[in-house]
Formats: C-alpha cells, sequence, structure tokens
C-alpha cells in the first residue's frame, strides 16, 4: 500500500491517485463524522459495507442514464472513478421534514412533503456548510445556470429512481446529499460524483420509522454497523 499517492484525505473517504490518466481511486473508511467533526468514531467494517452499498446504487443509477464519476468497485474498500472537478456545493433533495431543516424552521419531525425540496449549501467546513440559494451559486461563479439547471433535473431525476428502489425493499427515502462535479477529461460534462450510501442519505423503515442511517451515530440510537448491514442486506448485497 505504500505506493499509494494519497491525493485527498476526506472525512470518510481517501482519495488515491488512479492508475491511468484522468481516474482516481476512492478508498471507503470506517470513520464516522457528524456535526463538521465535533463527534467522530470508528466503526470496523463501515466502509466496506458503504463501498458495496454505493457501488448498488451507482450501478442502479448508471441503467437510468444518468452521468457518473464512479466506473466500478475494484475490492473491499476501492473504487475507480473518473477525475473530475468537484463543484463546492452539496446537493440536498429532500421528501420527508427531518434533520436540519425540522430544527432551522420549527416543522414537525416526519411531515411528508408534496414535491421534493432541493436545498443548496456551500461547503466549506469553516462556515458549517452554510445554506445558500440559486442565486449565491451564480453570483460567486460557483456553478453556471446551466449547470444548476442540469444538477436539479438529474437531482430529481435520482430522487425518483432510488425512492421507487428503496421502496421495493421496505425502505422511505427521507432525504440525501449529492455531490455533482466537471470530468477532468471534459469540464462541459456534468457528473454524479462522490457516494451514496447511508452516511449520505435518510433511510426509515417503511413499517416502523426505524432509523437505518447516520443518524443511528447523530443522536446514538444504537448500532450503527447493524444499521448499515439491515440496508445492504435489504438490497440483498452479501458479505
Ligand atoms: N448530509 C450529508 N452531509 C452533510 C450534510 C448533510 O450527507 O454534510 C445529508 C444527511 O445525511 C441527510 C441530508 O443530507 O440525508 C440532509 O441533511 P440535513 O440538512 O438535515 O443536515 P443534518 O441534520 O445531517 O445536519
Amino acid at each position: 500500500m505504500s505506493k499509494d499517492k494519497i491525493l485527498y484525505q476526506g472525512k470518510a473517504k481517501t482519495i488515491i491517485k488512479g492508475p491511468k490518466k484522468h481516474t482516481l481511486i476512492q478508498r471507503f473508511k470506517d470513520d464516522a463524522t457528524a456535526y463538521n467533526k465535533k463527534k467522530h468514531k470508528i466503526f470496523k467494517g463501515k466502509g466496506i459495507l458503504n463501498n458495496r452499498i454505493s457501488e448498488y446504487l451507482m450501478t442502479h443509477l448508471r441503467s437510468e442514464r444518468i452521468p457518473m464519476s464512479f466506473i466500478k468497485r475494484i475490492n473491499d474498500r476501492d473504487q475507480l472513478i473518473h477525475e473530475c472537478e468537484i463543484i463546492p456545493i452539496e446537493f440536498v433533495v429532500r421528501n420527508t421534514i427531518t434533520g436540519s431543516i425540522a430544527k432551522k424552521l420549527d416543522l414537525k419531525e416526519g411531515i411528508k412533503l408534496k414535491k421534493p425540496l432541493l436545498e443548496y449549501y456551500y461547503k466549506e467546513d469553516s462556515l458549517d456548510d452554510p445554506m445558500i440559494s440559486r442565486d449565491h451559486v451564480q453570483a460567486f461563479n460557483w456553478a453556471t445556470k446551466k449547470e444548476i439547471d442540469k444538477i436539479d433535473k438529474l437531482s430529481l431525476k435520482i430522487n425518483t429512481s432510488l425512492k421507487k428502489l428503496f421502496k421495493k425493499k421496505g425502505l422511505i427515502l427521507v432525504d440525501f446529499k449529492l455531490e455533482f462535479g466537471r470530468l477532468k477529461s471534459n469540464r462541459s460534462k456534468v457528473v454524479l460524483a462522490d457516494e451514496i450510501s447511508p452516511d449520505s442519505c435518510r433511510l426509515w423503515d417503511i413499517k416502523t420509522n426505524k432509523k437505518l442511517d447516520k443518524d443511528v451515530f447523530r443522536k446514538g440510537l444504537g448500532s450503527l454497523l447493524a444499521a448499515y448491514q439491515e440496508v445492504a442486506s435489504r438490497l440483498g448485497i452479501g458479505h
């Protein structure tokens, strides 16, 4: 492993130089962080589960023609991905009220929205990822209008697709965060990047509303690994 050239250390993933030009390796770590790193713990095997869950969801989305940086999973921890320039925005899609929006607007947890709500957050840890509007994105040149229009469309398509997929597995897709980037090999091409896993989605059991995502860690509700394992099993992902 010593020949691996680490390019970036993230909270839950490490980015390593790829085998070919314009490729990277995305390595899933066992670290879980919450509240902008104020809470941090290692869960042995979490990275392996997220690698498999994200592979499964990305492969499903690829079959629905969502452009993405994901190429393939190469082992327990690693994925081969297309190198891209990450747009510094977290794109959040909500179907049900919970989390930061419930707190900020004093809304009742669990209210189902009539239509999905799209939100933008500026990715800057030192500012605690502040919420921004579409106009901020354009005013500060974080993305063009054309790019945001495209990303909104993709986000809604991803939401429709994943909501349906999870419903079949007895899970409610409450909300989730997406990241997008511009391909290094062709900057005019915007693609889905990062991961989709219980670290970045809220998933509730359809019958009991039991939380099966990172809220288990955020709120200390029990075993995070058991929750992620449950999601993997429901998706039919073996050991
Ligand atoms: N989310 C994420 N990374 C972040 C912030 C949010 O993956 O840095 C996800 C989170 O898991 C949830 C959705 O985005 O599925 C909406 O999160 P929210 O704004 O409610 O923030 P939180 O309550 O997680 O602070």
